[in-house]
């Protein structure tokens, strides 16, 4: 793995600075992202700090599989019967501006396919 950096979430798992937190666990922690691209949207982040999914390692295979289930609770909970998508943006041309691994959960429109 890379050198791990210090991002605004490692703050946010710490509580060190604000977050409307919709769930928590030993191994993770989802809120409310900040500028919402759909009436539901919402980070899904693991507490150990990877920085992208490009970085995991077969250790983390356990806690990979506990994100997709918890990432389906949570749209559960929020209320996306109707569907939902998830989204991990890896990297520069994947879009990703925090290096700390983190799923988005978007829901409550109709999703346009093809992502720009
Ligand atoms: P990325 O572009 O890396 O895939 O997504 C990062 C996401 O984090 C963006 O959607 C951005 O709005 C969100 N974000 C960045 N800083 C904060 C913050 O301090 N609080 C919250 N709740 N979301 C943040």
């Amino acid at each position: 793995m890379s050198e791990t950096t210090e991002t605004i979430f490692s703050k946010i798992i710490r509580k060190e600075i604000p977050a409307d937190i919709v769930y928590e666990d030993d191994l993770c922690l989802a809120f409310k992202d900040i500028h919402p691209q759909a009436p539901v949207h919402l980070l899904l982040i693991p507490k150990k700090p990877i920085p992208k999914l490009a970085e995991a390692t077969s250790e983390d295979h356990a806690l990979m599989g506990h994100l997709l289930l918890i990432a389906k609770r949570i749209a559960d909970e929020a209320g996306l019967s109707n569907g939902f998508r998830l989204v991990i943006n890896n990297g520069d041309d994947g879009g990703q501006t925090v290096d700390h691994l983190h799923l988005h959960i978007l829901g409550g429109r109709h999703m346009k396919w093809p992502p720009g």
